[in-house]
């Protein structure tokens, strides 16, 4: 298994700071986080056979560290039933994000495994000029981007803070299975925000974190796209 130190080395290497979907996963699958299965496939004849061993419906994505809004580009495929929709999806994905992103360093594809439908939650850090890691969490889609249905909790979390900003979304009667929705477990969503908390405490290079969305489900939750962004080398050295 590669070490969350090799991979954030890499992308140092690298001269990047944003790190893509398939390194934010791995980073985070070190810090004992759950993440939907995600592999590389840099052609098509690959994304099919990892399409076959991880078990269909899968989902194809582009895979570039210049592309981060993947679905903007036309770089999101779910719900891909058998070989042939496999294919077709890798040629379609590439083709567009070819057009949109002419200059852009493209690895491949990303074949992952489809998450079940869950209530999709959303955890965020950022870092605050007077507070330094802040936390975030609301509820996936227009919770967020419409309603800003989100809390806050500077870093590190109690136990009590992770309670506190699971109940205090406006959002929160849909985590506990609105009219026959499955119930969110909220025990289990407490102990990621707690992860996260220790995983940026311990990551002092992380500078932004983005787990968006995560799928919530009565006896878990699984994080489906991830993007973590590095401090600038220079900054975390003091030479700036
Ligand atoms: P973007 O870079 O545009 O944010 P995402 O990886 O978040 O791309 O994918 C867009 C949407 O597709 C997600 O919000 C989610 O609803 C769905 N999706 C993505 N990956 C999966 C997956 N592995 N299983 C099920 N649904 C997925
Ligand atoms: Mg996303």
């Amino acid at each position: 298994m590669v070490s969350q130190n090799q991979v954030i080395n890499s992308v140092k290497e690298q001269n990047r700071t944003i790190l893509t979907e398939i390194e934010s996963k791995k980073l985070l699958e070190g810090a004992g986080i759950n993440t939907v299965e995600t592999r590389l496939a840099s052609s098509q004849r690959e994304a099919v056979d990892l399409s076959e061993q991880i078990g269909f419906p899968v989902v194809l994505k582009i895979a570039s560290p210049d592309i981060s809004h993947k679905s903007d580009a036309g770089g999101v495929k779910v719900g891909l039933k058998n070989k042939s929709e496999v294919g077709e999806a890798f040629r379609e994905i590439m083709s567009s994000a070819k057009q949109k992103y002419p200059a852009a360093n493209i690895q491949g594809v990303s074949v992952q495994s489809m998450a079940r439908p869950g209530v999709e939650i959303i955890i965020g850090m950022s870092k605050d000029p007077q507070f330094g890691p802040v936390l975030m969490f609301g509820l996936g889609g227009i919770f967020v981007e419409v309603l800003k249905d989100v809390s806050f909790r500077i870093i590190p979390l109690t136990r009590r803070d992770a309670s506190e900003m699971i109940k205090e979304i406006r959002g929160y009667p849909l985590l506990e299975g609105y009219r026959g929705q499955e119930p969110a477990n909220i025990p289990f969503l407490e102990n990621l925000l707690l992860k996260v908390s220790d995983f940026v405490e311990q990551t002092p290079e992380i500078k932004e974190l983005d787990l968006n969305p995560v799928f919530a489900h009565s006896d878990a939750a699984v994080v489906v796209d991830a993007r973590v962004v590095l401090e600038d080398e220079m900054r975390v050295k003091g030479e700036v």
